[in-house]
């Protein structure tokens, strides 16, 4: 069984041809799901010869949602289960301009940055395009309101499963489908350079953020396994690249942890790393996880680092913590779900 989810409308077209029905039950089988029709039963203007088909060949699975937890904010924190009972975390959250989802692209990762609670248990598997695309789905529903932006911030490095999510950025652009622009879009990356390169090849408007963390290769290899592969001086010409052939800009997520990376010489550093560069810095004060004793900054040592990049024309916010209060961040609900079980 197929997930139809993975399918554009485009591709349900020449399913059908493919299967001596008209192009025509492709696009009406589309219009049906991205109407939130999901039982092929419902789906009534199909001839029964293409419902019959339709059975036979996809799942119409969206995921179940297996907890939902919802913080002071308004932040909706939920478990999801796949078919294959693999669990998943998907954050929605509700900012001024409309609802942002934070979707996984993998099942655990693979990436080991030391403060992150996604790598702890490993990585299980990539998901689909379409594993990707439900998880906007499925909170759309829940909301019942349009989805305007998605940030691939959950579990995984997006990266890691290129080829799915290109896929999904296609997808989740469609028309007729969710519709949403690329420049909503944002995909973070620990910083894999020849996929960057490639991501840059093809245009997209997306917005790309890079997990920097460190100033010097020193120092985030203790963090981040990644840097033993690429330099900070390597990923920095690769957003240049970025920057050059797309035209937008890239960010920088910084996970502030306090006495390792947030002094005032770290915040200078930084300065003359991206100096030049038409840059945004996100602060992060880190979230604790249980598994390691990292603390966040102080507030007094946030504002002091984001005032050194504003005053060298660095433009930096410090990242409001939404959902602390359900274990929001970064991997940490379904950590505590697989604990309990
Ligand atoms: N693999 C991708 C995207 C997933 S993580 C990446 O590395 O960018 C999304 C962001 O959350 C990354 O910047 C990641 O470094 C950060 N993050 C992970 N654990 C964190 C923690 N405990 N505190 C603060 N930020 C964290």
């Amino acid at each position: 069984m197929e997930n139809i989810f993975d399918y554009s409308m485009d591709e349900l077209k020449a399913w059908f041809k493919e299967n001596n029905e008209s192009a025509f039950r492709g696009k009406q089988v589309y219009d049906y799901l991205y109407r939130g029709t999901y039982e092929i039963d419902e789906m009534h203007t199909l001839n029964e010869s293409s419902k019959a088909k339709l059975k036979e060949h996809f799942d119409i699975f969206l995921p179940k949602v297996l907890e939902q937890r919802t913080s002071k904010d308004g932040t909706v924190k939920m478990l999801l289960l796949l078919k294959d009972d693999n669990i998943i975390e998907t954050v929605i959250m509700n900012y001024h301009y409309g609802y942002s989802v934070c979707v996984s692209c993998q099942i655990g990762c693979k990436m080991g940055c030391t403060f992150c609670a996604s790598t702890k248990g490993g990585m299980v598997r990539d998901l689909s395009a379409g594993e990707i695309l439900s998880q906007v789905i499925v909170a759309g529903n829940i909301v019942g309101e349009r989805i305007s932006h998605v940030v691939c911030m959950g579990s995984g490095e997006p990266l890691d499963n290129y080829d799915n999510v290109m896929k999904f950025l296609t997808l989740v652009n469609a028309k007729e489908g969710l519709n949403l622009s690329h420049r909503n879009i944002t995909i973070s990356t620990c910083g894999l350079v020849e996929k960057i390169y490639a991501l840059a090849d093809k245009k997209l408007q997306i917005t790309l953020a890079i997990s920097l963390h460190e100033v010097t290769d020193e120092n985030r290899k203790k963090i981040m396994p990644i840097a033993n592969k690429y330099s900070i001086n390597d990923i920095l010409n690769s957003v240049k690249y970025y920057m050059e052939t797309t035209g937008r800009r890239v960010s920088f997520e910084y996970a502030l942890v306090r006495g390792s990376n947030d002094s005032e010489e770290d915040a200078k550093a930084l300065v003359r790393l991206l100096r030049g560069m038409k840059t945004h810095v996100n602060l992060i004060p880190v979230n604790a996880i249980k598994e390691m004793l990292y603390l966040p900054s102080s507030n007094e040592s946030v504002t002091k680092f984001r005032d050194i990049l504003l005053e060298s024309g660095i433009e930096a916010t410090v990242r409001r913590e939404m959902g602390s209060d359900i274990d929001a961040a970064c991997g940490q609900l379904r950590r505590s779900y697989l604990e309990k079980i």
